[in-house]
């Protein structure tokens, strides 16, 4: 039988796993996966289509893609000596840093709650996790908790995700300093959310040879094209790059993104958009009696709602064809939390109605 052959072989880590659920979310107002709610102009569509007319999808992809890094530099402002390194979305990039890195016994760190792909790639690389409790109150770095955690477990790599998902904030940076200076191995700072923080440690690249950072497209908008980058020392990335299988970025991804990043004036106005509505989702959710929602530098919100309810209120608004993500499983620091998309006003305010009515 297949299942014994199973339980034979696949590591029982694997096994013990539950696989990474998406839920369908047709016909629903989709507010729980942080993508860009807007959709192109006409016109720019339509040039698109004519720059795809052209990809050679009979050829494999050009491995270096350097049009594209060229681009991505000129996009990001990475500083001067830093190279990039590209993923087919950042996961992947997590995933050739883990691989890359991994040996038994070795420890991959992070705060939580934070990004659960840390957790599960290294698990799936064979490195240790070890996730280190943020303060309470504010979700600031716990750094007493930090500084023993890397003491102890001396980690080959630390993922600081910047601002934070799932509970939006931004760190103090020069706690973060102190940790790169700590750091007895790598650390990753995860800038996925920076067009709605607009604040980056970009410029710290220069000061550690242990810094990476790294961002990636899709929650600017391009979260269906599945590109990522890493961002640091060639001396890193050039190690990094032999883990990469090959053709990771597909031609129509490459050609795509450099035909976005050339319309980079139309992504600015839709990510300044979202930061205005999640201003006013924030004004609103605080007014929200037996809400407690916590402020946010990205393009989502945490809010805990009355001990218990956090399933119903979230099946309640799903039955209203308004789709968000209830953190309330994972239990902790997470018990009663709910996190919501920042939409479409429209898409807003019927998730705001549904919500004054489920409470
Ligand atoms: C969404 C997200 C990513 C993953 O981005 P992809 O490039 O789509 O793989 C990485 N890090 C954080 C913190 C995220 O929230």
């Amino acid at each position: 039988m297949s299942r014994d052959l199973v339980e034979r072989w696949v590591r029982p880590e694997i096994r013990a796993l539950a696989a990474y659920g998406v839920p369908d979310a047709s016909g629903l107002i989709k507010l729980d996966a942080m993508e860009n709610p807007y959709t192109w102009p006409r016109a720019m569509v339509e040039e698109w289509l004519e720059v795809l007319r052209a990809v050679p999808v009979n050829r494999y992809p050009d491995p270096a893609a350097k049009p594209l890094k060229r681009a991505l530099v000129e996009a990001i402002g990475a500083p001067g000596g830093a190279e990039i390194l590209l993923g087919n979305g950042s996961d992947e990039l997590i995933q050739m840093i883990a691989l890359a890195l991994s040996r038994p016994g070795r420890t991959l760190l992070a705060p939580e709650p934070g990004f659960v792909m840390y957790r599960m790639i290294a698990l799936f690389a064979g490195l240790e996790y070890v996730g280190v409790p943020l303060r309470g109150e504010d979700f600031a770095l716990d750094m007493d908790a930090m500084r023993a955690a890397i003491e102890r477990h001396r980690p080959a790599a630390i993922f600081l995700a910047y601002p934070n998902n799932p509970t939006g904030n931004l760190w103090d940076e020069a706690e973060i300093g102190e940790l790169i200076a700590l750091a007895p191995g790598l650390l990753v700072i995860d800038e996925a959310y920076a067009p709605f923080a607009q604040r980056s440690l970009l410029h710290l690249l220069g000061e550690f040879p242990n810094l990476l950072v790294m961002r990636t497209l899709s929650k600017l908008g391009l979260a269906g094209l599945r590109l990522g980058l890493l961002i640091g020392a060639p001396e890193w990335l050039g190690e990094l790059d032999k883990v990469r299988l090959p053709y990771n970025i597909n031609v129509l991804t490459q050609a795509s993104a450099e035909f976005a990043l050339a319309h980079r004036a139309v992504f600015d106005e839709q990510t300044r958009r979202v930061r205005e509505a999640r201003e006013a989702l924030y004004g609103e959710l605080r007014a929200l009696p037996g809400i407690v929602a916590y402020p946010s530098d990205a393009n989502f919100i945490l809010f805990r709602v009355t001990p218990g309810e956090a399933g119903r209120v979230c099946a309640a608004l799903r039955e209203g064809g308004v789709l968000i993500k209830n953190l309330d499983p994972a239990g902790g620091a997470l018990a009663d939390c709910l996190r919501v998309t920042v939409g479409l006003p429209e898409e807003n305010r019927v998730f705001l109605e549904l919500l004054r009515g489920a409470l």
